[in-house]
């Protein structure tokens, strides 16, 4: 491919010697649980989110069954109390709700923005929590009344470093997956929150429930982050910004460039810090999608689908859901949906080039 989706090496080219240098740092520390790099993240994130408390996890997906389960543990959620979800969303925000024994909602979401419709939402008398996934890297805004009568969890993992990102809600998950705008070496994550009770909670259960060693508050998990992976986050962390202005200025070659009727463009945001474009996602209606991606291909170019199948059919949940259960508006996008290169490996002239192809698909 001439054009590929994403290749990690050549994405932490710049970061190659701070690297090195922070995991010849963690060796020599001899510490290898928790420590000062571990902390050190922990402020940085503060300090991005705004948020008074920031803890260290092991990944995207624990972050949020954690505070799922905080919440449990500290009386806030039933075991059966209802957890709405966007269906178009990745697997993990299910599998949270569903790992910390509440049960599952799932919601359509706007066509425009392809997050949740809060308009469409029909809490029933058990639902307790909202998680709203700021999907692509595209801000979810959380109208005042929902924030006052629910639980809202926002699944940040996409979207680091956007405006009110991993504040929104009552709590938050970051994910630092390799591919994601800020990406660890390996797996690793974090909850973001200025509840304070949530965070000594999330604290204690990510480290087997104690917080004093030997004394178990709760029957936790082992969920920590590996210092090594810390240092190598502290590397990249700061350069989020920049990072995040590279993917924008891709999204703004596409928003000029591509100019084709088979094609519907993602919207912009009215505000450039609303978005961060984890994917830059087209739509291609009229059951072309297959042909659209072969004809890319054709041309030399890499495209992915986020997500092809919505939760709600996927199989692990098929059999747990009402029969018939239809969300047409999250079948139509996942069947429609097409991510375009937009990583460190693709650059503004290869973005025009891009665009050019797709302009030629008829
Ligand atoms: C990546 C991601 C997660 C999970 O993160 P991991 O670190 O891979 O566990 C959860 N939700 C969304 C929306 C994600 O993109």
């Amino acid at each position: 491919m001439k054009y590929p989706f994403l290749e990690l090496g050549s994405a932490n080219e710049p970061y190659n010697d701070a690297l090195t240098q922070a995991a010849a740092r963690v060796i020599a520390s001899g510490r290898y649980i928790g420590g000062a790099e571990v902390e050190t993240l922990e402020r940085n994130l503060c300090s991005l989110t705004g948020c008074s408390h920031a803890v260290a996890v092991s990944n995207g997906l624990d972050a949020l069954r954690l505070v799922l389960t905080a919440w449990r543990e500290l009386g806030m959620l039933r075991e059966g109390d209802e957890v709405i979800i966007p269906s178009n969303s990745f697997i993990a925000s299910a599998l949270a709700a569903d790992q910390a024994g509440l049960k599952l909602k799932f919601a359509e979401p706007d066509p425009q923005t392809h997050n949740i419709d809060w308009d469409r939402i029909q809490p029933s008398g058990r639902t307790r929590v909202i998680m709203p996934v700021d999907l692509y890297g595209r801000m979810c805004s959380v109208p005042e009344r929902f924030r006052r009568d629910f639980l809202i969890l926002e699944d940040a993992c996409q979207a680091i470093g956007a405006t009110g990102a991993g504040a929104i809600g009552h709590a938050a998950a970051f994910s630092f997956y390799p591919t994601k705008n800020v990406g660890a070496l390996g797996d690793a994550g974090a909850v973001t929150t200025s509840d304070p009770a949530l965070a000594e909670a999330v604290r204690a259960l990510r480290n087997y429930g104690s917080l004093r060693q030997y004394e178990n508050i709760y029957r936790g998990l082992n969920c920590r982050m590996d210092p090594i992976q810390a240092a190598f986050i502290n590397v990249k962390l700061p350069h989020v910004d920049e990072e995040n202005a590279l993917r924008r200025s891709k999204a703004s070659v596409y928003d000029r460039e591509i100019v084709n009727p088979a094609v519907i463009k993602p919207e912009m945001p009215s505000e450039p810090g609303q978005h961060v474009w984890h994917q830059y996602v087209l739509r291609i209606p009229g059951g072309r999608r297959d042909e659209f991606r072969r004809f890319m291909a054709d041309n030399g170019v890499e495209t992915a689908v986020h997500y092809p199948t919505p939760i709600h059919l996927q199989p692990c949940y098929k059999s747990l859901l009402s029969p018939g259960l239809s969300l047409p508006i999250a079948e139509t996008l996942c069947s429609e949906v097409v991510s375009l290169p937009i990583g460190r490996s693709t650059s503004l002239a290869d973005a025009a080039e891009i665009s050019q192809i797709i302009n030629r698909f008829n």
